[in-house]
């Protein structure tokens, strides 16, 4: 089979072809980051406008690249054997667009029509670089609106063990970065600094960190970035950004790894897993290294093109439900949010 993702919850838009194998055989992003940059941060008109416009050259796109993979001359929607798309959770009207395409071009070619929760799909973006990961694992998601730590049960099967009770961690690391004047997206701006920086400089509050639970909280975190920042300009003294930019990086690794070692302990899973956008930063990436091997877990990361918004993770949880003739009828909706743990 060849199945077809769309996605465009957030700020991408994308398309991807998924084949039997389970390869992208195509996957395709249209970044809308530039437009929003100047605002600081990602606004909501601005994006649905954006998919608007970019969406058929995505798709066109992506069935030209999927041809020439292949070694055909064309791939039209027929050729495919269901189209799929991000319904939630994520800005409404980004994903009212994906899903309105989607279901016409389902309609359209008469192909049966998938919805992939987008957290799902995140989980999902493991299996590209790495098929042969099995529940049971433990997995952290840790995206722009997300963080939370889920036991993957089965494919499909999901328990959420803890979230955060106020700001994701990648929102944490673009407030940081924008009270620093550093720029959007904050967090490769951030963790590109944080090298440069020495992570025990300042000793920023790890919350949270003896809750004796898995939820999480950034927002005191930020709180306390932005009054340091405003301490040192009033003692009139110079900060060093990537000593800033270090510890505040720091004092989230910590508390991310410690919750993550508690739920390995507790689900007794074997293999752990990274998802979204912070997945991609090397320092969180490396900690977890060192955890996973002093327990004697199986660490699986994304690509690093993967961790941020993309359509070929939506295409592989979409071939799934393919398999399991799971679909969605034509009535569906984009819903802003979905739990991850309701049956499928
Ligand atoms: P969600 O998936 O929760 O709906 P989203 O789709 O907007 O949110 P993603 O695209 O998965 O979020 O991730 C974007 C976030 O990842 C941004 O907050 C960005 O700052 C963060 N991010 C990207 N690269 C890095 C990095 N190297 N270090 C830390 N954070 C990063
Ligand atoms: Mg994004
Ligand atoms: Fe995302």
């Amino acid at each position: 089979p060849l199945v077809l993702a769309i996605e465009t919850s957030c700020d991408e838009t994308a398309a991807a072809i998924v084949d039997g194998s389970g390869q992208l055989v195509s996957d395709v992003v249209a970044s809308q980051i530039d437009f929003h940059a100047r605002f600081g941060g990602v606004v909501p008109e601005i994006a649905s406008r954006k998919h608007i416009e970019a969406i058929c050259g995505v798709a066109d796109e992506c069935l030209d690249v999927a041809a020439a993979r292949i070694g055909v001359p064309r791939l039209r929607w027929r050729d495919l054997s269901a189209v799929s798309v991000t319904y939630a959770p994520g800005l409404v009207g980004a994903l009212v667009v994906g899903v309105a395409f989607a279901k016409g071009a389902a309609w359209a070619a008469d192909l049966p029509f998938i919805g992939v929760n987008h957290l799902e799909g995140h989980i999902y973006a493991n299996k590209i670089a790495t098929p042969d990961i099995e529940p049971p694992l433990v997995v952290s998601l840790v995206s722009g609106g997300h963080t939370m730590l889920v036991h993957v049960k089965a494919w499909g099967d999901y328990e959420t063990l803890g979230s955060t009770l106020d700001d994701a961690v990648g929102e944490a690391f673009d407030k940081v970065a924008k009270a620093m004047g550093l720029g959007y997206p904050g967090g490769p701006i951030i963790s590109k600094l944080a090298v440069e920086g020495d992570p025990g400089a300042i000793d920023f509050p790890r919350a949270m960190l003896h809750s004796g639970d898995l939820r999480f909280s950034l927002s005191g975190l930020k709180t306390a970035v932005i009054t340091y920042l405003r301490n040192e300009e009033a003692a009139g003294r110079e900060v060093n950004k990537a000593d800033v930019a270090a510890s505040f990086q720091q004092a989230v690794i910590d508390v991310q790894i410690a919750k993550a070692e508690m739920a390995l302990k507790l689900t007794g899973a074997k293999e752990f897993c990274l998802g979204g956008g912070v997945a991609a930063n090397p320092a969180l990436r490396a900690a977890y290294g060192v955890m996973c091997e002093r327990l004697g877990v199986r660490l699986t990361l994304p690509p690093m093109s993967a961790c941020t918004d993309n359509a070929g993770m939506i295409a592989l949880v979409a071939l799934d439900r393919y398999r399991e003739q799971k679909f969605f009828g034509l009535d569906a909706d984009a819903q802003a949010h979905v739990n991850l743990d309701e049956p499928y």
